[in-house]
C-alpha cells in the first residue's frame, strides 16, 4: 500500500482518537523511519521516548526473534525465565525490591495507586488513608484512575464521574505539597520531568523536599517515571539527579524496545501492600516482552546510553539555546535528551510540519512547545542535523507569521 491508502483505509475504520502527522511508515533504523515512498526522516520522536536504543536495534531484534519461536506467552499462571531475570535486573537498577508487571504507562500508574491505597489499609491498618495527590499540569496516562491523578482538565472532560480521592497541587511549590500532605493522603505521585505538560523539569530541592514530607507524614513517595525513566534524561532514573528514591516506581514507554511493557517497582515495604489475587494481567510480564526488555538493558549498558543522553543532551540544549536567541524564542529546557522548545506563541504544530517537509520528525506537546525525544543513540551528527533542519523549519516559519 502506498501512504495514501495507508492513511485512507485507517481514518475509515480506526477511531478517530489521534491527531495524526501526515505520514505511514514502513520501517525504521536507529535513528531514521522511511515512509511508504522510501523517504527518510530523521526521527527525533522515537515513537514518544520509546525507541531508546533506536529503532529496530539488532539486538532487540534478535531477541524477539529468538524468543518469538521459542514462546511467546504463557500467562501469569506460571514462571517464566525471562520474567525472573528482568525483575531482578530491575530491581537492581531501581534500587528497590519487588516488581509488578504490566503492559503500558497508564497500567504501571493503575497498579501503583492500588498499591499505595491498600498497603495504606491492609498493611497500616489506616483506612482513612485514600487520597492521591498529584501535580497541576501532569500526565499519568488516560484509564481512568490515571486520568484522575492527572492534574489537565482538557483530559478530564466529559469522562465524569470520575472517581474520587485525588486531589491537586501546584508543581515545584515545596509548601502548597507540605500543606497538602496530612493523614488522609496514601500517596504523592510526580514526574520528575513534566513531559506531555510541555517538558517542565522538577528543581531538585522539590523532590528531596516531596521525599521528606511523604516520609515524615507516612505517606508514600511514587515517582513516574514512564517517560523519564531509563536514561532519558542523562541518568538511569531522573530521581537520582535529586539524590533520592522513591518507595514506587512507574515505568513504561522505552523499556521495552517497542514491544509493549509497563512496570511498577516497589520497595519490600511498599510491596507488602499486594498479595495473591490483588492485582493482575494477562499479558504482563510475558516472555517475549521481557526478552525485549533484557535486550534493551544490555544495549543500554553495553553503549554506555545513559552518560551518552547525558553528554548529547548537553550538547542539544546549548544548540537549541542559540536557536532560542537567534529566532527570538521564548525558552530551551530539559534535562538529558528529553527536550523542549518553548516557541513563545502558537505555532508548534506549524513548526512540526515545517520540519517534517524537511526529514526531522518532531512533536507539538501544545500550541506553543516543541518537544524532542530522540533516541539515546542519536550522534552528536545526526543531533546537529535535527538542529540544522529545524533551523530552517523556524526560519521560515518567521516569515509566515
Ligand atoms: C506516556 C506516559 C504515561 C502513559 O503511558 P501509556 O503507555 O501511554 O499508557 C504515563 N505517565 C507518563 C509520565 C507518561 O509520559
Amino acid at each position: 500500500m502506498n501512504s495514501a491508502e495507508i492513511m485512507a483505509l485507517t481514518e475509515e475504520h480506526v477511531m478517530k482518537t489521534y491527531n495524526r502527522q501526515p505520514l505511514a511508515l514502513v520501517r525504521g533504523a536507529g535513528c531514521r523511519v522511511w515512509d511508504a515512498e522510501g523517504k527518510s526522516y530523521l526521527d527525533f520522536v522515537g515513537g514518544i521516548a520509546v525507541a531508546a536504543v533506536g529503532h529496530c536495534h539488532p539486538r532487540v531484534v534478535a531477541a524477539v526473534q529468538e524468543q518469538a519461536s521459542q514462546l511467546i506467552h504463557t500467562s501469569n499462571l506460571f514462571y517464566t525465565e525471562p520474567q525472573a531475570r528482568l525483575a531482578e535486573r530491575l530491581a537492581a537498577l531501581t534500587g528497590l525490591d519487588r516488581v509488578f508487571f504490566c503492559n503500558s504507562g497508564t497500567e504501571a500508574v493503575e497498579a501503583a495507586i492500588k498499591l499505595a491505597r491498600r498497603f495504606a489499609s491492609a498493611v497500616r491498618g489506616e483506612e482513612g488513608r485514600r487520597t492521591i495527590i498529584s501535580a497541576m499540569n501532569s500526565f499519568h496516562g488516560r484509564t481512568l484512575g490515571a486520568l484522575t491523578a492527572t492534574g489537565q482538565e482538557k483530559y478530564h472532560h466529559g469522562f465524569e464521574p470520575l472517581p474520587a480521592g485525588f486531589a491537586y497541587v501546584p508543581y515545584n511549590d515545596s509548601e502548597a505539597l507540605a500543606r497538602a500532605v496530612d493523614e488522609t493522603v496514601a500517596a504523592v505521585i510526580l514526574e520528575p520531568v513534566q513531559g506531555e505538560g510541555g517538558v517542565i523539569p522538577a528543581t531538585p530541592e522539590y523532590l528531596q523536599a516531596a521525599r521528606q514530607i511523604t516520609r515524615e507524614r507516612g505517606t508514600l513517595l511514587i515517582f513516574d517515571e514512564v517517560q523519564t525513566g531509563l536514561g532519558r534524561t542523562g541518568f538511569w532514573f531522573a530521581c537520582e539527579r535529586a539524590g533520592i528514591r522513591p518507595d514506587i516506581l512507574t515505568l513504561a514507554k522505552g523499556l521495552g524496545g517497542g514491544v509493549p511493557i509497563g512496570v511498577m517497582v516497589a520497595s519490600a515495604e511498599a510491596a507488602q501492600g499486594f498479595g495473591p489475587g490483588n492485582h493482575a494481567s494477562t499479558f504482563g510480564g510475558n516472555p517475549l516482552a521481557c526478552r525485549a526488555a533484557l535486550a534493551v538493558l544490555d544495549v543500554m549498558e553495553d553503549e554506555h546510553l545513559v552518560e551518552a543522553a547525558a553528554r548529547h543532551g548537553d550538547q542539544f540544549l546549548g544548540l537549541l539555546k542559540g536557536l532560542v536567541s537567534k529566532h527570538h524564542l521564548k525558552e530551551a529546557r530539559g534535562a538529558g535528551l528529553m527536550l523542549g522548545l518553548d516557541l513563545g506563541r502558537p505555532g508548534a504544530p506549524d513548526v512540526v510540519g515545517l520540519a517534517r517537509e524537511r526529514g526531522l520528525l518532531i512533536n507539538a506537546t501544545g500550541p506553543q512547545t516543541l518537544r524532542l525525544l530522540p533516541p539515546l543513540v542519536a550522534t552528536a551528527t545526526e543531533i546537529a542535523e535535527g538542529v540544522r533542519i529545524l533551523d530552517e523549519a523556524l526560519s521560515v516559519w518567521q516569515t509566515t507569521v
